[in-house]
């Protein structure tokens, strides 16, 4: 994955919040209903309001985070895990969220980071427009680079809600998506300690 792929995205001309508003009385309109009526009168500015917290990632650089806060080891050099990260993100085709859970690991080669940042991370690609075999690369390839560890493994388990509430509807299925570097991939052992701890 390319640099730019995971560096944030500030796109220039911005519309304001106004013409935000504007598209959202839009597509009321557009689905039959009148945005002038007293329950919707707000609606417009609530829906914006959530899509700035929604798409809150594209602001915020995964890799800057880690690199920030890298402590020496102290020689500990076993795997350190972060397992059930729960998230919420929206997926790129329909908008719609993907509710899920991460599992994150590295094996510390000098760097470790304090663990409620590798959460940060996942938070910082779910908030964006997403699929879920990007966000896997994306979070561990941001790992990779920071910290440089011998190993990263990310494990996401995703309900697409774009499968549940739409389309084929078909509740209850969970994607599953893996992106493991380093010992992970290379090392049957590493990779077996990694799956038996998740
Ligand atoms: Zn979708």
């Amino acid at each position: 994955m390319s640099d730019k792929a995971l560096r944030p995205k500030i796109v220039p001309g911005r519309p304001s919040q106004e013409e935000a508003e504007e598209a959202v009385r839009t597509l009321l309109r557009w689905a039959g209903d009148n945005p002038e009526r007293e329950g919707l009168i707000d609606t417009p500015n609530r829906v914006v309001r959530s899509y700035a917290e929604f798409y809150s990632g594209y602001t915020t650089d995964a890799e800057e985070e880690l690199r920030r806060t890298f402590e020496e080891t102290e020689g500990y050099d076993e795997m350190v895990m972060l397992r059930g990260i729960s998230f919420e993100s929206h997926c790129e085709h329909h908008m719609v969220p993907i509710i899920g859970t991460a599992h994150v690991a590295y094996l510390p080669r000098t760097r470790v980071v304090g663990i409620s940042k590798l959460a940060r991370v996942v938070d910082i690609f779910a908030k964006r427009l997403q699929t879920q075999e990007t966000m896997t690369v994306q979070i561990a390839q941001t790992i990779d680079r920071a910290l440089q560890p011998r190993g990263v493994a990310v494990v996401i388990d995703a309900e697409h809600q774009c499968m549940t509430t739409r389309g084929i509807h078909k509740p209850g299925v969970s994607t599953v998506t893996s992106q493991l570097l380093g010992a992970f991939r290379e090392n049957p052992e590493a990779r077996r300690e990694f799956l038996a701890m998740i």
